[in-house]
Order: C-alpha cells, then sequence, then structure tokens
C-alpha cells in the first residue's frame, strides 16, 4: 500500500491539486492507453448478438453517472469499461491511497484471455507476471515432502494483486475521477438517482452506484443489510505480511495451520483454522497479535518469521468467507467482486472481478444504460460463473485439519494425472461462461465506422 498521510483528493485526474494522495497518485507512471487495435476489436467490427439494432440507444450511456466503492481490481476495472463508454465515472476509496499489498493473483483459461485482451492489457500483464514458481512443502527440519507445481499455485498467468491494481489504475485515472480516503455513509435512491452522502465530501446525485469494495462491502450492508445476512465465514483465516526466512519458495504445515515463505509471490502468507473472530478492520497491531497467537508453538522457522511481525510494514488478514446475496443489485445499486460473490482463496477472485466488470459494463452499454435491463442481465449470465465461490474453498486444502489429511493433500501431488485432473477442474470453472460480444466502446461513444 502506499503509505502516507491520510488526505483527501477529489477532483478530475490531470486537475491541479497540491495535497499528498495526489503527488502519490501521480507517481503511477502513466502508461500508453489501449489502442483499438490493441484491445482485439478491430475498428469497424461488426456488433454481433442483435446488439447493433439498439445502436441509437447506446449513446445514451453519455448521460450515465457512476459512482464505483473500492478502487482494487473490481472497481478499477469496471471504471476502464465504463468511463471508455462514456460514462462519468467517480471512484471512492476508503484507504488513503491505492492498495498495493497481497500475494501474487492468477488468471487461466480463454475467458481470462479474452477479457484481459478486450481490455488492452493482456501483454501487459503477461510482462509483469512473477512466473509459476514450483513450491516444496516441507516437513518441520525442512526436508521436501511433495512438490506444488506453479501451473497449480499459479495458474496460468500470475502477477502480484498490487501490480494490477496500480495498472488498472493507471489505465483509468485520466478518465475518471478518484476520492480517496472517504467513504459512503448513506444512499437513497429515488427515481432521478441515487442520492449519495459522504463520510467527509459534499453529497451527490449518481444514475448508478457499484459497491466493488470488497467482501465486507460497504455499499452491501447499506443498500442491502448487515453483513452478517450475506458474508459465510468458512472456517478459515489468511494473513500476508513482509516477513521472511531463506529464498526458496515452501510451504510448512501442521494441522490447521500453514506458513508459506520465498519465491516472487511474496509476501509471506498464513492460513489457520478458527471460529469467526471479533476485530477491528483497521487496526493492524490487534491483526499481527491474532496471527501471531495463532502460530504460537508451530514448528520449522515459524517462530523466526513470527518475531519480525511487529516490524512488517505490509500486513493484511481477513477470512476466507463466501458472500452470498439473492440478487447483485437494489434498484440503481450493484454489487461486483468478492462484494457480489465472495473471496474463498481458491485463485478465482481476481478473475471473476475483471469479468464481472466486462459483463456488467458490457450489459449496462447493450440497455443503453437502462439500469433494470442490465442488471438483470448481469445477473443471468453471471450467476452460473460465479458458482466457484459457492463450491470452493481453499482453507482446508491449504491447511489441512489433521496430519492425515495433509499426508493426503501431499500424496496428490506425487502424481501428475491427480494434478492435470485438477487442472482440468480449475480451467472448466474459469470458463464456464458464454461470453457476448458486447458493443465496442468506440460504438458507443459514436466515434467509429
Ligand atoms: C490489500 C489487499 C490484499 C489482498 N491480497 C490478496 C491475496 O494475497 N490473495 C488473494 O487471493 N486475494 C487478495 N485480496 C483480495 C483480492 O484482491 C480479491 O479477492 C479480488 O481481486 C477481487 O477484488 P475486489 O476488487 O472485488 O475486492 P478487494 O480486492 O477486496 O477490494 C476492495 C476495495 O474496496 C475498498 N473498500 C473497503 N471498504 C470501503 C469503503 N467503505 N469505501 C470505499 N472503499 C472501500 C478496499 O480498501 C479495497 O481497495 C486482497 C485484497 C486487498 C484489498
Amino acid at each position: 500500500m502506499y503509505t502516507g498521510t491520510v488526505s483527501r483528493h477529489r477532483g478530475r485526474a490531470g486537475t491541479e491539486c497540491s495535497c499528498e494522495s495526489q503527488r502519490r497518485r501521480r507517481a503511477v507512471p502513466a502508461t500508453t492507453p489501449p489502442t483499438a487495435a490493441s484491445t482485439g476489436w478491430g475498428r469497424c467490427q461488426p456488433v454481433v448478438g442483435g446488439l447493433s439494432a439498439r445502436a441509437a440507444k447506446l449513446g445514451d450511456m453519455k448521460n450515465t453517472t457512476v459512482l464505483i466503492s473500492g478502487s482494487s481490481i473490481a472497481g478499477p476495472a469496471l471504471a476502464y469499461w465504463l468511463s471508455r463508454y462514456g460514462c462519468t465515472v467517480t471512484v471512492v476509496e476508503k484507504a488513503p491511497a491505492l492498495r498495493l499489498g497481497g500475494q501474487a493473483v492468477d488468471f487461466k483459461g480463454a475467458t481470462h484471455r479474452t477479457v484481459l485482451g478486450r481490455m488492452g492489457i493482456l501483454e501487459e500483464v503477461r510482462r509483469r507476471q512473477t512466473g509459476g514458481t514450483d513450491q516444496a512443502i516441507i516437513d518441520a527440519e525442512g526436508r521436501t515432502l511433495a512438490i506444488l507445481p506453479g501451473e497449480f499455485t499459479g495458474g496460468e498467468m500470475e502477477i502480484l494483486r498490487g501490480d494490477l491494481s496500480a495498472l488498472l489504475y493507471e489505465r483509468t485515472a485520466g478518465s475518471c475521477e478518484y476520492v480517496f480516503g472517504d467513504s459512503i455513509t448513506s444512499l437513497t435512491e429515488s427515481v432521478g438517482g441515487v442520492h449519495v452522502t459522504f463520510e467527509r465530501g459534499a453529497p451527490r446525485t449518481y444514475d448508478i452506484v457499484v459497491g466493488a469494495d470488497g467482501i465486507h462491502s460497504n455499499v452491501r450492508r447499506l443498500a442491502f443489510g448487515p453483513e452478517s445476512q450475506y458474508v459465510h465465514h468458512l472456517g478459515h483465516y489468511y494473513a500476508l505480511a513482509d516477513v521472511r526466512v531463506g529464498r526458496e519458495p515452501v510451504m510448512y504445515n501442521e494441522p490447521g495451520r500453514m506458513a508459506a515463505v520465498g519465491g516472487p509471490k511474496a509476501p509471506a502468507f498464513f492460513v489457520f483454522a478458527s471460529e469467526r473472530l471479533e476485530f477491528d478492520r483497521y487496526d493492524v497491531e490487534q491483526q499481527k497479535r491474532i496471527l501471531a497467537e495463532a502460530m504460537k508453538g508451530m514448528g520449522w522457522r515459524v517462530p523466526e518469521l513470527m518475531a519480525q511481525l511487529p516490524d512488517a510494514r505490509e500486513f493484511y488478514l481477513d477470512s476466507i468467507s463466501r458472500s452470498e446475496v439473492d440478487h447483485y443489485s437494489r434498484g440503481r445499486v450493484v454489487l461486483l467482486g468478492d462484494a457480489a460473490y465472495g473471496n474463498t482463496l481458491g485463485g478465482f477472485g481476481t478473475g471473476l472481478a475483471v469479468v464481472g466488470a466486462y459483463v456488467l459494463a458490457g450489459e449496462l452499454a447493450a440497455a443503453g444504460g437502462d439500469h433494470r435491463v442490465a442488471f438483470q442481465r448481469y445477473e443471468e449470465a453471471f450467476r452460473g460463473y460465479a458458482k466457484i465461490t459457492k463450491k470452493g474453498n481453499a482453507g482446508p486444502f491449504l491447511a489441512p485439519p489433521t496430519s492425515g489429511r495433509i499426508r493426503m493433500r501431499n500424496w496428490m501431488f506425487k502424481y501428475d494425472f491427480m494434478l492435470r485432473a485438477m487442472l482440468k477442474l480449475t480451467d472448466k470453472f474459469a470458463t464456464d461462461i458464454d461470453l457476448k460480444d458486447y458493443p465496442s466502446p468506440e460504438h458507443v461513444r459514436g466515434t467509429v465506422c
């Protein structure tokens, strides 16, 4: 995460602002905006699926104002599409600046590739990828018990979460308004839009509000109801911390606990089984204490890692949880990414967020900004694809509950056919959607053909 004082910036990217957060914002290097050719849409590619018949309506997107809560992955990915479709987009982020922490996240299969290609970032993601590295599962003496192959742990393309977030931000900062260090406090919908009040900024009215603010979504709480109704704790917590011992990527388990360090995925990654814990999500020191307590008595070099914890600058702790909402939208408010589908840590959260942004924006464009039609179609198109979060939960795989289950998990990686079967299954989930060819942004804005 960019560090520094909490300061607020409001104003279109590119306007003059002397505040600290704006200076930090500009520290993210600018990249060349994608061209029609690089997005995979030829300038005159025909619009398929009957969408061209609605071409006249498509221009309506120009007048649509959208507020997106959350600037991690889902938020900037949606901002990318909607700004290109001509909407006026504001992204509000509670953190004082872009959060660049986290391990590597991965993409796999043709669906992910297609969407990244259409966003014009496929090559950039490839360029920044960490490269899948085999990870040794070790015993308390550091002896290798099994090897987790890179293609299993890192999908087809693996990129640090922070690098991906920065890349999406770079591609949208010039066309969207980013407001850091603020949060929505109320949402009141009327015929004309959603009236929004903020912790710090002046109230405003938007046509559409999007909750892309993660598993603990503020927008979901305000528009749908308390988190307890929608988020289901799956029995494990995970933590990331910039602590290290050695360079080689290794993973060490004891029943219900896991520590993984080294390799390009950095920082260190911990998983532990636990009942639901009550803690302050903004109190990092308290969260460090929770991790230290959970890892207490663990062998190998875990005590060395825990000794570094007080000095760790980067730290993140959260539960592995499922989010279950009966509908992704309420009126003009819609959920995207972890806020809608949850984070089960199985390597799907980021792919779902990026593909979900493409589908939601595409349906809005195809419906000429009519949120009722678009949200219904987004729901129909996406609910089946997001089912992996209903089935998956990486917790028991990463931190099996008994020594026997740890041995069984390790055993699976001894046989190539088991690995192939697991990869086939994950690839199937990642591609299980009929991706529509939505109108190209140039058509919507009336600038081509
Ligand atoms: C710092 C960080 C590290 C992560 N590390 C990993 C990892 O190592 N491995 C992994 O699999 N997944 C990780 N994740 C989760 C991963 O990014 C998501 O599962 C996935 O990419 C989908 O992203 P999302 O944008 O829907 O949600 P998230 O990535 O969770 O982003 C939500 C965003 O909303 C912001 N937000 C929260 N509350 C508010 C509010 N009230 N107002 C405005 N903004 C708000 C958050 O600060 C955050 O920027 C991490 C997330 C974060 C924020």
